[in-house]
């Protein structure tokens, strides 16, 4: 099998940032998964005894608290630092900034609409900063029942599909007085997005690697499957169903945000195993 990984993909500059503090921080728990790898975070817990709790308020004086990559909810954070709980914060930089320009723009009496999914952990803490409230949605459809005050402001979950997000302010600009469009997405994704698009459409079989819960793996998948119809979304090499390759030759691979090295590793060397048929 002819195996191309694509020019960008896997860990990005925030994952690896994360997990350099929870390296550096021996026996702290974060509140929530740090990042969206049930694997590398297990890693974590056997080499750095870095703990995880779903709950905030099981932390006692003088834990050590890690805010994970994605966020959280803005009264939850002021109730850790309140409580004497040493805080470490590892929300990625291009999560802040969506915090920021939500909170800004909210008490500017802008109406904020966040184009991403409510329940994933960086929305419901993006959400959290507009102080008149905010409402997510996922498709122009969705908009097309709501009614908005003349000034909107619009941002985008960091990994969303950019040409989703001009949807929707193409939807809106014509609509409304003032839209201000915030381009939140970050680069980590452009970058992993374009390089999926082209390897996909030069490869028989697409593997898309990473956690079933991870959004920017699903877009990395969603994007290659447009191009590529034989596009699997694998969390490791356990899922690979070896079928998938017959009458194949060129098999392309990407990897989400928060995808390990060693995983992706351990994928190609199962399917360097399978012959190359001219
Ligand atoms: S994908 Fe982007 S926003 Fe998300 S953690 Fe990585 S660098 Fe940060």
């Amino acid at each position: 099998m002819k195996i191309e990984l694509a020019e960008n993909y896997g860990f990005c500059f925030g994952v690896k940032r994360a997990i350099k503090i929870a390296e550096e921080n021996e026996n702290a728990s974060t509140y929530g998964p740090l990042i969206h790898n049930s694997k590398e975070i297990n890693r974590l817990s056997k080499d750095f005894k870095v703990g995880l709790t779903e709950n905030y308020k099981t932390f006692k004086v003088g834990d050590t608290a890690i805010v994970r990559t994605h966020g959280i909810v803005k009264d939850e954070l002021a109730d850790l630092h309140k409580d004497g709980i040493n805080v470490i914060d590892a929300t990625c930089p291009y999560v802040t900034k969506p915090q920021e320009i939500t909170q800004e723009m909210s008490e500017a009496g802008y109406d904020v609409i966040i184009f991403g999914d409510e329940t994933h952990p960086e929305i419901k803490g993006v959400k959290s900063y507009a102080t008149n409230g905010a409402r997510v949605v996922t498709s122009v459809h969705e908009l097309k029942s709501m009614k908005f005050k003349d000034s909107i402001a619009l941002i985008a979950q960091t990994t969303r599909k950019v040409e989703d997000y001009m949807a929707i302010a193409n939807y809106l600009i014509p609509r409304y007085k003032e839209v201000r469009v915030f381009n939140t997405i970050c680069n980590a994704t452009f970058e992993n997005q374009d390089a999926v698009r082209k390897i996909a459409q030069k490869s028989d079989v697409m593997l898309i690697i990473g956690g079933k819960n991870s959004s920017n793996t699903k877009e990395l998948f969603n994007i290659s499957s447009d191009d590529c119809k034989d596009s699997y979304h694998i969390e490791d090499e356990n899922d690979i169903d070896y079928s998938w390759f017959n009458e194949k030759k060129a098999c392309g691979i990407s990897a989400g945000a928060s995808t390990p090295d060693w995983i992706i590793q351990n994928v190609i060397h199962s399917i360097e195993k399978i012959p190359y048929k001219l």
